[in-house]
Formats: structure tokens, C-alpha cells, sequence
């Protein structure tokens, strides 16, 4: 097999970005979403995006049965602390720099904004509560766990069958074997895939750069300024530093390794959807060995979204100074948890932060119509959060390879 060879040329990945763009922004001229020629483009991206996801459930479920069940459990146990104290740190470093790029740019300050309606799912959701996050941790039936995607009961349900398998030793192996050969098979299936990608990157930034209705971004500028500038500095700086001080590698090898991944996430808007991109760069191109990444990058996927958290923390700012509502220290500190909660709590797919940002609102007591003000630009502000989230747990990866190896 081809374990070292780049399976997708990044020539190719960039033509797709610029074909994709400049065919979207001649689309969005000629008439956008009333064209025929949309509908067949939006197609196109669909199916990409559906092939994609075909094979997250069952690359979830192996690669973390296949972790848990191969390593010793003091090497399980250092990996998990190692794993969540870093995910953790960086999520609330995000918000953090989130906070204070807002604090300082003030994009709300004398905004004079149109809300739009919200959407039902927002208007009427009560937020989780944390009991619920918790009982939710847990499937009451793994397989009706696995029919709806539920990320976090499928990664429950997995590290409890890899450490019963684990302990199960010799007498497991037929499982064991089988959940590698699963595995392996999700991976060929990923690399088919991939060859796609820079077909499936043109058509999905076709379509969204042919639907978007630019006017709506002028009077939000300072906002998408304040968000993109943030996720700039932890994108560009902050993790690529991590990687090199703690990872010990170079930040160009990393964002060449991690690009093809990184382009997946900003044209399909999902971590979910990219795992299995960032896996096969992250264990390929970046040399992480199948035991870390395998572990690291689905739960990555799942609840370790800087992006996101930077951007809710930004969000919910902008929108007590658009309304004239000033938070003091003590209320900023609550949006820097509840902002990192939201986060954690998001499912890697497109959106999913616009609707956990409730639960930041509500704890700092801002309107939740707020969300309307900002509605119109999440869709681009998604493409590059979702791009930051994945870079994130690539960078956690290689950290973790580092920290638990005590080597290069
Ligand atoms: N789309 C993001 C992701 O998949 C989540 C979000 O909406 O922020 O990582």
C-alpha cells in the first residue's frame, strides 16, 4: 500500500479552491440559486459530502476499538489525561483570544443591524443542562447510537467495548482482528474518496460562493473581521507554535501534511465529515503512528473545536454591544466556560455552533433574537471555524505523538 505517498496532489487541491471559487462568483453574476446549472453543481457537493460520511461511523467506531484495545492501559491512561488536558487548554486559550480581539476591535459598538428571524430549531430550544450533557454521554442503545450518528455515544460506546477487548486478551482476538480488517477497509474507502477531492472542494465552494448575497456582509464586516482575525492568530500562530515547541515539528511540514484536510473542512463545513481526511493526512503525511491518531482525532472531531469557541465568545460580545449591554470581568470569565462548553458540546457538522450559542447567552443574560443579528455571515465565518477545529486536533495529534512517546 501507498503509506507514505500523498494520495491527492495539493496542485490539484488548490486549482479546485480557485476553480470553485471563481466558477462560484460567475455563478452568483449570472443569476445564482435560480439557475439550473446550481441545482446540478449542489448535487455534486452533496454527493461528495454523502461519501464522506458513509464511512465516518465505521472508521469511529474501529479506530477508537482498535486504540483502546491495542494499547496497555498505562499508555491508554496517559493518552487520555495527555489528550484531554490539551484539548482543554487550547479550547480555552481560543476563547480567551476570542475575548480579547473583541474586547479591542468592539465590532457591536454603534451597529446599527437588521435581525433576522431565527431559525425554529433556535428560537425554541431550551438549552442542555449539564445533566443532560452527562446522561447523554451515555447510548441506552448503541445501535440506535450508530442509526443517528450520535459522535459522543458512539466514542462511549467504543472505548468501553476497546478496553473490554483489551482485558480480554488472547481470547478476543478474532473480534480484535476483525475490528483491524473493518478499519483497514474504511481507510481504502477513504483514499477512493480523496482522490475526489479537489472535484468535491470546486463544486462545494461553487455552490456556496454562488448562493452568498455579499451585500449582507458590509454592515457585519467589523464582526467577520473581529472573528477571522481571531481564528487567524490561533490558526496561523498559536497552534503551528504548539506543534513546533511541544510537537517538534516544523509548522510548514505541518500545514503541508494537514492541507488536504484543512481544505475538506472549510468546503464542507464539518469536522465529522473531514475525520476521515485529517486521519489519513495525520497518520500519512505527518507520521503519527495509527494508535495516537486513531484515538486522538475522532475525539478531536467530536469536542475539541477551537474554532468554535473562539467564535461563540466573539459572537455573544458583539452581540450585548450591539445591543448596548456591557458584561463586566466577572461575566466575561462566565461566557470564557460557557463559550468553551458550547464548543465542546457542538457536533462536528455545519452550524451546530450557531445553536449552542444559546447556552452562552443565557448564562450572561443576553436576548437570544441577538443570534438573528449575525445569522446572514455564518455560513463563511463556519467554513473557517470548522477549518481551525480540524487543524486542532491535527496539531493535538502530532503534540500527542511527542508527549506520550517521550521521543521523536
Ligand atoms: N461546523 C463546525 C464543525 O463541524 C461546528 C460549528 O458550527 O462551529 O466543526
Amino acid at each position: 500500500m501507498d503509506t507514505h505517498r500523498e494520495v491527492v496532489s495539493i496542485r490539484w487541491v488548490i486549482t479546485g479552491i480557485v476553480v470553485g471559487v471563481v466558477a462560484g462568483l460567475l455563478l452568483n453574476w449570472a443569476g445564482g440559486e435560480s439557475l439550473a446549472l446550481f441545482g446540478v453543481v449542489s448535487l455534486g457537493g452533496d454527493l461528495f459530502i454523502r461519501l464522506l460520511r458513509m464511512v465516518i461511523v465505521p472508521l469511529v467506531m474501529t479506530s477508537l476499538i482498535s486504540a483502546a484495545a491495542g494499547l496497555d492501559t498505562h499508555h491508554l491512561g496517559r493518552l487520555g489525561s495527555f489528550t484531554f488536558v490539551y484539548y482543554l487548554s487550547t479550547t480555552l486559550f481560543a476563547v480567551a483570544l476570542g475575548l480579547a480581539v473583541v474586547n479591542i476591535v468592539q465590532p457591536g459598538v454603534g451597529a446599527a443591524l437588521q435581525g433576522a428571524a431565527l431559525p425554529e430549531e433556535v428560537a425554541t430550544r431550551e438549552p442542555p443542562t449539564f445533566a443532560d450533557l452527562l446522561r447523554n454521554l451515555i447510548p441506552a442503545n448503541p445501535i440506535d447510537a450508530l442509526a443517528r450518528t450520535d459522535m459522543l455515544q458512539i466514542i462511549t460506546f467504543s472505548l468501553v467495548v476497546g478496553i473490554a477487548l483489551n482485558l480480554l486478551g488472547e481470547r478476543g482476538k478474532t473480534v480484535r482482528l476483525f475490528v483491524d480488517e473493518v478499519l483497514e477497509l474504511s481507510m481504502v474507502i477513504v483514499r477512493w474518496v480523496l482522490r475526489l477531492l479537489p472535484i468535491g472542494v470546486a463544486l462545494l465552494l461553487m455552490r456556496t460562493v454562488g448562493q452568498a448575497g455579499w451585500e449582507v456582509f458590509l454592515p457585519l464586516a467589523r464582526y467577520m473581521g473581529a472573528v477571522l482575525g481571531g481564528l487567524a492568530i490561533h490558526g496561523l500562530l498559536v497552534l503551528p507554535l504548539l506543534v513546533w515547541v511541544l510537537g517538534k515539528t516544523p509548522p510548514w511540514r505541518f500545514f503541508r501534511g494537514v492541507s488536504p484536510a484543512l481544505v475538506t473542512a472549510l468546503s464542507t463545513s464539518s469536522s465529522s465529515a473531514t475525520l476521515p481526511v485529517t486521519m489519513r493526512c495525520v497518520e500519512n503525511d505527518l507520521g503519527v503512528p495509527g494508535h495516537i491518531s486513531r484515538f486522538c482525532l475522532p475525539i478531536g472531531a467530536t469536542v475539541n473545536m477551537d474554532g468554535t469557541a473562539l467564535y461563540e465568545a466573539v459572537a455573544a460580545m458583539f452581540i450585548a454591544q450591539a445591543y448596548g449591554i456591557s458584561l463586566d470581568l466577572t461575566q466575561q470569565v462566565v461566557v470564557l466556560f460557557t463559550a468553551t462548553l458550547a464548543a465542546i458540546g457542538a457536533a462536528g457538522i455545519p452550524s451546530a455552533g450557531l445553536f449552542t450559542m444559546v447556552i452562552v447567552l443565557q448564562a450572561v443574560n443576553l436576548p437570544i433574537e441577538g443570534i438573528g443579528l449575525i445569522l446572514a455571515v455564518d455560513r463563511v465565518l463556519d467554513m473557517f471555524r470548522t477549518m481551525v477545529n480540524v487543524e486542532g486536533d491535527a496539531a493535538g495529534a502530532v503534540v500527542m505523538k511527542r508527549l506520550t512517546s517521550g521521543g521523536s
